[in-house]
């Protein structure tokens, strides 16, 4: 299966809620688990400007390549710094990358990714660049396909991404987040907010009701999907009560409804916050679990 990673990442962002050691460590338990092996793991280079700029303003581009510390890049609620730069442009690289595999062989992992409250002409919420819209927008112009459906899973709502896809007739973005909670909203095509501590029956039931409809009535060429695992019921910043087997059923579900439709899905990780950081790797490690099994029955049958 397409998996990329990069040791690159990891930055220093000092004492932080957001574990930015959870990538590296996903990568080290797929391979202890046997999920995957070293050599199978994709490196990304870094995102150009060229690509940022399909989505981002120029001013915010300069910004953020320059390092400068202005109101476009401050509300990242993280520092900046190169290493910190280069792990959003690594991130976002491997969006673009995934896409264009998925296209090739029904399923592809980002192993970063779901950056989905950067705004085109600002960072927000720990988001330098929208990852999700530049890969829409480079596999756009590449020709490869043309409408995409955002199932965006992550506890909070992916504003950012609403907000520049919001007059988009080619792409949906669908976001179910809990209402409760950061950020200010933008209007996503269709926004589930649901209240604090829904757990894992409801939450399905709403995906039920509204996944296979939007896929057969949308029919996107693509589904992007943003597996965060902060619907978790002990993460430090959601107020949702899903478990590790809720979110596993979660994922299964969204990859198997589009797979089975011959669509095919882009998984990026987005966030996770929990009390306990092996939990979140677990959820993440179980995203990709999912993906594998989806990705041998697809392409071995
Ligand atoms: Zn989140």
């Amino acid at each position: 299966m397409f998996i990329t990673y990069s040791d690159k990442i990891y930055a220093d962002i000092g004492f932080h809620v957001f574990p930015i050691k959870k990538y590296r460590l996903i990568h080290d338990r797929l391979i202890k688990e046997g999920i995957a092996e070293p050599g199978e793991f994709i490196e990304p280079p870094l995102a150009i400007e060229e690509d940022l700029l399909l989505v981002h303003t120029k001013e915010y581009v300069r910004d953020l390549m320059e390092l400068r510390w202005t109101e476009r890049t401050s509300r990242s609620e993280l520092p900046l710094g190169r290493k910190i730069r280069d792990s959003y442009l690594i991130g976002t690289s491997g969006t673009i990358m995934a896409c264009a595999e998925a296209l090739k062989s029904h399923i592809a992992v980002n192993l970063s990714g779901g950056f989905h409250h950067a705004f085109p002409d600002h960072a927000e919420g720990f988001c330098y660049t929208n990852d999700t819209a530049v890969a829409i927008r480079k596999t756009q112009q590449e020709g490869l396909a043309r409408k995409f459906f955002v199932v965006d899973c992550d506890l909070h709502q992916g504003n950012g991404t609403a907000y520049i896809f919001r007059d988009d007739p080619d792409v949906f973005t669908f976001s179910i987040h809990q209402e409760n909670n950061y950020p200010i909203k933008q209007k996503s095509d269709l926004d589930i907010g649901l209240p604090d501590r829904v757990g894992n029956e409801i939450y399905i039931s709403h995906l039920q009701t509204h996944i296979p409809e939007i896929l057969d009535k949308f029919k996107p060429e693509m589904v992007i999907y943003l597996a965060g695992a902060d619907p978790y019921e002990k993460d430090q910043l959601g107020g949702l009560s899903l478990t590790i087997e809720g979110l596993k059923e979660r994922d299964e579900y969204i990859m198997s409804e589009s797979l089975e439709r011959g669509i095919p899905v882009t998984i990026l990780l987005a966030g996770g916050y929990a009390y306990n950081t092996d939990d979140t790797v677990s959820i993440h490690v179980n995203t990709c679990i999912a993906a594998k099994k989806m990705w041998s029955m697809f392409n071995e049958s």
